[in-house]
């Protein structure tokens, strides 16, 4: 499989190089060249399936080039074995017509360990094939770097910079990222928003010779492989429910436009689903975007759900892409549009965007109530983010089953469950030395020289093989 730019300028890449790049040289992100499709006899025979099996089967034809069928097998099952919960991501039925999807069994509770764990596999396996290290540094609202920090720790081949919004993320969110004491991992606050870490990321790819001289690599949702280890969830999900046969709509918070992506991914793979919802915060520019057609950045409010507290979301790119009929050109006059004027039309991919989603966005008030009622109603907790999923699937009308997909446990959100609630929820068994362990980070200003001299500093010298 190959990959191309959504700005069309950049060269193919093979999946090897693509799990290494982050960000494509055009600024653009990576898209397959073509999209795998499973028949509905293939779809049909994951019944049963493990979750790592299902992984391969939806993988595999995206890294086949690269990583063969038995060494895939052997990194899904290691990265999934250790989970909370033997089915990794258990179904949990609130009532007839709404269920849950609990994607947080993993270290750090949140559902990108999903993908983060099978990435630091298959990102080592491929510096192992070249003989090389690399530098990650990404950007996080919360979540992507304590997932980052704890796939990647272990590893032999990979240093690890996080940027994080000082100040705006919640405790147990910063001493995941601040707590653990390999060397190769590193936390680093910076006085800004999460709109600005990703910005100065975006900016260190933008620098092709620092991006070369540190061997830059980005785990951020823009790395396509995270998209495509979230793709297997949809799947394990929808055939659960009776897939091929029966349709699902899944309703997916929604900050950077990745884990909804890999649902659209899923459908244009061939599995039925419905209706996919984009379910916002307060920060509602994809809501905003469904209803009038225009792109408009506004600034970034916080919210309970902090995760989602984004005004740009990356990913919506390579949707675009996909809606043009892959038209680059165009993608390069959007966003360099959205550069200089912070919007876009979307002209006539508007009524495409309306077909492909519905869209709802919760306000503060509305998550709460949703929090209590589900509590009160079914003896369920929802964190913040899930909230904003079952706000959006309550609202959006459909027919048949709605999955809600669960990002992350209540208790990696204490003091807005306790605020709701009147009852903090405790940390899971394992995690119980984490509010007590020492912590460890930097904190720099918003300035793209301070960010790099910092990267270079802390960065493993390479022992070269050869
Ligand atoms: C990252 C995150 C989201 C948003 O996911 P995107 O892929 O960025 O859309 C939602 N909820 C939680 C808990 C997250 O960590």
């Amino acid at each position: 499989m190959n990959y191309v730019s959504t700005r069309g300028l950049a060269p193919r890449l093979g999946f090897e190089d693509v799990v290494l790049a982050g960000l494509a040289r055009d600024g653009g992100l990576y898209v397959p060249e073509t999209w795998p499709v499973l028949s509905a006899a293939e779809i049909r025979a994951l019944k049963g399936a493990s979750f790592a099996d299902t992984a391969v089967a939806v993988i595999h034809p995206f890294v086949a080039d690269a990583i063969d069928r038995e060494a895939l097998r052997r990194m899904a099952h290691e990265a999934y074995a250790d989970f909370g919960s033997p089915d990794i991501t258990p179904l949990v039925s609130l009532r007839p017509g709404l269920s849950i999807l609990e994607l947080f069994h993993g270290p750090t509770l949140a559902f990108k360990d999903v993908a983060m764990l099978l990435l630091a596999r298959l990102m080592d396996s491929v510096l192992a094939s070249q003989g090389r290290r690399a530098m990650i540094v990404g950007a996080t609202s919360g979540d992507t770097g304590g997932a980052a920090i704890e796939a990647f720790r272990t590893s032999e081949r990979v240093d690890v910079v996080i940027l994080f919004p000082d100040g705006r993320v919640s405790d147990v969110q910063r001493r995941m990222m601040t707590t653990p004491k390999e060397a190769n991992v590193h936390a680093l606050a910076v006085r800004g928003t999460f709109d600005d870490c990703q910005a100065l990321v975006k900016a260190m790819f933008n620098d092709h010779a620092f991006r070369d001289r540190v061997q830059l690599s980005g785990v951020n949702s823009i790395n396509w492989a995270r998209i495509v280890a979230q793709i297997t969830y949809y799947f394990f999900a929808a055939v659960r429910l009776g897939a091929p046969e029966r349709a699902v709509s899944f309703s997916v918070p929604t900050g950077n436009f990745g884990d909804i992506f890999a649902g659209y991914a899923a459908r244009r793979m061939g599995l039925p689903i419905d209706t996919l919802i984009i379910a916002s915060n307060e920060n509602d520019i994809l809501p905003r975007t469904v209803e009038t057609g225009r792109y408009a950045k506004k600034a970034v409010v916080a919210t309970t759900s902090p995760s989602m507290d984004i005004q740009v979301s990356s990913n919506f790119e390579r949707y675009l892409f996909e809606a043009s009929g892959r038209d680059g050109a165009l993608i390069r006059e959007m966003m360099a549009r959205l550069q200089t004027d912070g919007a876009f039309e979307l002209g006539p991919l508007w009524p495409r965007l309306k077909a492909d989603f519905a869209a709802s966005g919760a306000s503060e008030g509305e998550v709460a109530d949703c929090i209590r009622e589900t509590k009160a109603r079914y003896d369920y907790l929802l964190d913040p983010h899930t909230a904003c999923g079952v706000v959006a699937a309550n609202r959006v009308a459909r027919e048949g089953e709605t999955v809600v997909l669960a990002t992350a446990h209540p208790a990696k959100f204490p003091d807005a469950i306790a605020t709701i609630t009147g009852t903090r929820p405790p940390l899971p068994e394992r995690l119980s030395s984490l509010l007590t362990d020492r912590e460890r980070f930097e904190t720099l200003p918003n300035d793209l020289a301070a960010v790099q001299r910092y990267v270079e500093a802390v960065r493993s010298v390479q022992e070269v093989a050869t």
